[in-house]
């Protein structure tokens, strides 16, 4: 584990983030085991929210999400394997889920979203048990939203409502959720049904995902104010170190 800026990051690859998330779908104990996938600005966030760094510092797993983490550990002299994004880590755990059974369940995004985000990972993962879907604007209607993921009995719960408030809520409804693992995924399900386009590959490699985001919804500028005052305080940190 390294610290960047005071936050908790984990150094497990993608195999080894997907095998540990196995290990607690296997496991028989009703405690939920909650994944942070973490970014720069989920870094920054937990800066100003005590609450935040708390919860990452008691998650079962908090994997490198973005660029901006990698780039950290190696300002740090504690460099990171491997990137292990939200999206990829939902794909992957619905492919081992397919083979293995696990009965996932999809909360958040707009109205319909989850329900076309379900539909295109079964398409792509056939076999892969779906035990529900809802929206994420549940506000007035939080303890049906909770309930009906108690009922599905769900393995692994994805809980795309944006950071830091899936953090928050899942941390906040863990003993009610009745579920093994859960994931916070973000924007994941807009990208999955298709109203939000990722990043080309090439883009990706260049490691400008960040600049085809905030190309495709500007938005979004407001979260990228951040970025430099993130990337002065981590300069500070490896000097210091
Ligand atoms: N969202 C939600 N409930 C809310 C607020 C947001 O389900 O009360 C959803 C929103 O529709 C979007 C996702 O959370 O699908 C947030 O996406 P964003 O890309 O902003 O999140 P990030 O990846 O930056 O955490």
């Amino acid at each position: 584990m390294i610290r960047i800026l005071g936050v908790r990051v984990d150094e497990y690859d993608m195999q080894q983030s997907l095998d540990l998330i196995g290990a607690f779908v296997a496991q028989s104990g009703d405690e939920l085991k909650q994944v942070v996938t973490i970014n720069p600005e989920g870094v920054w966030l937990a800066q100003g929210d005590g609450e935040l760094k708390r919860i990452i510092d008691d998650a079962a797993l908090v994997t490198p999400d973005g660029n901006g983490v990698l780039w950290a550990a190696r300002q740090l002299g504690t460099p990171i394997k491997e990137r292990v994004a939200g999206i990829e880590l939902l794909e992957n755990i619905c492919r081992r889920g397919a083979e293995e059974g696990w009965r996932i369940y999809l909360l958040g995004a707009k109205p319909g979203v989850a329900d076309v985000a379900a539909q295109k990972l079964q398409e792509k993962y056939p076999g892969l048990q779906i035990v529900g879907c809802d929206n994420g604007y549940f506000r007035d209607r939080e303890e049906q939203a909770v309930s009906c993921v108690r009922e599905a009995k769900a393995d692994v719960l994805f809980a795309a409502l944006g950071m830091p408030y899936q953090e928050h809520w899942l941390y906040d409804h863990r003993r009610e959720l009745g579920c093994k693992v859960a994931v916070g995924v973000g924007g994941s399900f807009d990208v999955l049904a298709g109203l939000v386009r990722r990043a080309p590959g090439l883009w990706q490699r260049l490691k400008l995902e960040w600049l085809w985001r905030l190309l495709s919804d500007p938005k979004r500028w407001r979260r990228y104010l951040v970025i430099p005052r993130y990337m002065r305080a981590v300069k500070k940190q490896a000097r210091q170190n």
